[in-house]
């Protein structure tokens, strides 16, 4: 029984900003849901940004749509379930205090068996030509053998086969987050058949079927399992990114997951920048079998550095991320790591 919840809006420094086709990240905002029960306590990361900027919500939506409406549902018993940003971060701190409370972890009940997900980068768009290899070189000399670049009209080819060059055996992947049209997708995706990449991600918003020799990927157009169906239908991927934030929580996102697989559809895991909370639940579910590709799950110092994270950090084992096996999530915020970075904080009870 749900007892009280927190709210906390923090904010951790990056070690360096992340440019996209759509927005720059400076800082890392993040929405946390912290639940007491009648048993114990979870956490839940939330996705959504400080911004509108890649999805329709932001985090003062979801904060809203937390503190006044699924926290106090939740509270009076109310049953609630819906496909959306914020009750994905609840969904979270549900399962992970259950999970806690019976001494499982969250990777073991989801019904994964690997004890480790191969790590993956992605790296935003860096102007400068020489900054830009030093970081690709620096990514696959810590041991990242997957490297997605951010690329965009007029900066796509030029970058991947610099990084091509400099680290000729790593998987090379092209993120385009949707900023071709789908004619200019098209010859986009052909001016890519030259580089064996793992993949081409969202080349345009609208899923379209593409020639390419290239695997396409899904992931801004994939909020559901319908998505997945309708795309795979409409030959518009070969792959989807899952963001179990996106697709209304790791319940919904397990099920996308099976449907995908079933399609014969490659999965990775999308990463979110997130801090160690919701680093941990996309470990563990990217930790199934169905995940064939390996995705965006970096260490927690690529974006926060050694001693940045909110939790203790998950570190590169041979370019591979260890898979949390305590109880939950396995890992939670850091007393002094939380207070330093919160920015605002609320506390939900039970009004009688
Ligand atoms: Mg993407």
């Amino acid at each position: 029984m749900l007892v009280a919840a927190d709210l906390y809006h923090v904010r951790l420094p990056l070690v360096a900003s992340f440019r996209t086709a759509r927005s720059t990240t400076a800082v890392k905002d993040a929405l946390l849901v912290r639940i007491e029960t009648s048993e114990g306590f979870g956490w839940g990361e939330c996705i959504a940004q400080i911004d509108r900027s890649y999805l329709p919500v932001n985090i003062d939506d979801c904060r809203s749509a937390l503190r006044d409406r699924l926290i106090p549902s939740a509270l009076n018993d109310v049953p609630i379930e819906e496909p959306t940003v914020a009750f994905a971060a609840l969904e979270c701190a549900v399962l992970d205090a259950e999970l806690r409370a019976r001494g499982e972890s969250l990777a073991s009940y989801l019904g994964a068996t690997s004890e480790f997900v191969t790590a993956g980068v992605a790296v935003g768009r860096i102007d400068h030509v020489e900054e830009f290899t030093r970081a690709i070189e620096a990514y696959a000399a810590a041991g990242y053998t997957r490297i997605k670049c951010k690329i965009q009209p007029g900066r796509d080819l030029g970058p991947l086969r610099a990084a091509r060059r400099v680290a000729p055996e790593v998987e090379l992947a092209a993120d385009a987050n949707g900023s071709y049209s789908p004619t200019a997708a098209q010859k986009l995706v052909e001016r890519l058949d030259e580089l064996d990449l793992q993949c081409v991600e969202q080349p345009c918003g609208t899923p379209v079927p593409l020639r390419a020799r290239n695997r396409i990927c899904l992931d801004e157009s994939i909020a559901s399992t319908d998505d997945i169906v309708a795309a795979h239908a409409a030959h518009a991927c070969d792959a989807v990114s899952i963001k179990p934030g996106r697709l209304g929580g790791l319940t919904n996102a397990r099920i996308a997951v099976s449907a995908a697989s079933h399609s014969g559809l490659d999965v990775l895991p999308g990463g979110m920048l997130e801090t160690g909370v919701g680093r941990a639940a996309l470990v563990a579910l990217a930790s199934l079998p169905a995940f064939t590709m390996t995705g965006d799950i970096s260490a927690s110092e690529r974006y926060f550095g050694p001693d940045g994270d909110l939790t203790e950090p998950f570190v590169l084992e041979d370019g591979r991320i260890r898979v949390p096996t305590g109880p939950g999530l396995g890992v939670e915020p850091i007393p002094e790591r939380l207070a330093a970075c919160t920015v605002a904080h609320e506390r939900i009870t039970k009004k009688d």
